[in-house]
């Protein structure tokens, strides 16, 4: 008895785990401070069609963190959802996301861009997901079909059913649904014939080996004709090279997002991009 509490005491006072706690203890107490401090940023990266012209635009959430420079999101994400952080964040892209589609309607540059944004599996399950979002484009007078919701598979974890009834509510009222990251979960096959998804976003991991892999190359041109016959689009992420997106156009995918248009950059940077492009 005494061996095993000792061996507990001397757990608890291991130093490398209580420097890992003592890390997660402090970047949840700045994390819990960043909203208020307004220290998120949302950073853009073009999509485009097979002649490199935006058709829209991925909004990508940056920390500029005071004391560590700019935090990438997968350092912080899975924290926000564990303290449920995720939902406040959440509602402040889309609304950052509305006021930009909002600006841009008076211009000539960016009028027709949709801007999609990423969405945690626990604020979709939220049950008021679907007001909060018809609230607050209609806040900003921002049409739905603007607006792209990119969701994970992972939103219906918990229950089917209610996914699959939010995903037509939300169709309803126009907005278009993506689905994020398809390739790297379990089920993809089975959810995707029951979603109605308007497009299926290629994981970045079937196009980075399709040049050197055949098989990579099958699944690619057999996922394209599939979402085909189930009326989406597809879009293929992480391009990084020219041949990438010729191989990308061979195989059947039609629209691109990755390295080669372009990275993800400020509202400045990207606004200056798309004058030069027009
Ligand atoms: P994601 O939605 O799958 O976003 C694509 C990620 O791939 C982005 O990383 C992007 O910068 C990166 N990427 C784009 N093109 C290329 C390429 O050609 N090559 C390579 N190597 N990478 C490329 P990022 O910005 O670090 O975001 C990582 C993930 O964090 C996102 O994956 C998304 O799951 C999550 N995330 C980002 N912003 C938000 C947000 O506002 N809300 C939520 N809930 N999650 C977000
Ligand atoms: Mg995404
Ligand atoms: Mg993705
Ligand atoms: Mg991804």
């Amino acid at each position: 008895e005494a061996k095993k509490s000792g061996r507990n005491t001397q757990k608890f006072f291991d130093p490398v785990m209580q420097q890992t706690l003592d890390a997660r203890v402090a970047l949840e107490h700045s994390l819990l401070k960043a909203l208020p401090n307004n220290e998120f940023k949302l950073y853009y990266q073009l999509q485009v069609d097979h002649d490199a012209r935006p058709v829209g635009v991925e909004a990508l959430i940056r920390w500029m963190h005071p004391e560590r420079g700019l935090v990438p999101p997968m350092e912080f994400i899975p924290l926000a959802e564990e303290i449920r952080l995720i939902v406040p964040i959440g509602k402040w892209v889309l609304e950052t996301a509305c006021a930009q589609l909002k600006a841009w309607e008076s211009t000539d540059i960016a009028n027709a861009l949709s801007i999609a944004i990423n969405v945690s599996a626990y604020h979709f399950q939220q049950s008021n997901f679907v007001d909060e979002l018809k609230t607050i484009t209609n806040h900003y007078g921002v049409s739905p079909n603007k607006l792209k919701l990119e969701l994970t598979e992972s939103i219906v974890l918990g229950d089917l059913q209610d996914a699959i009834v939010k995903m037509e509510q939300l169709k309803a009222l126009g907005f278009i649904l993506s689905m994020d990251d398809f390739g790297t979960g379990y089920s993809s096959l089975s959810y995707l014939r029951r979603l109605p998804f308007n497009q299926l976003k290629m994981d970045r991991s079937f196009i980075m080996n399709a040049l050197e892999n055949a098989n990579d190359s099958f699944l690619i041109q057999m996922v394209t004709s599939m979402a085909e016959q189930f009326g989406m689009d597809v879009i293929a992420e992480g391009v990084e090279t020219e041949q990438q997106q010729q191989h990308l156009i061979k195989l059947g995918c039609k629209a691109f997002q990755g390295y080669f248009f372009g990275r993800p950059m400020p509202i400045n940077e990207l606004e200056a991009v798309l004058k030069r492009s027009n």
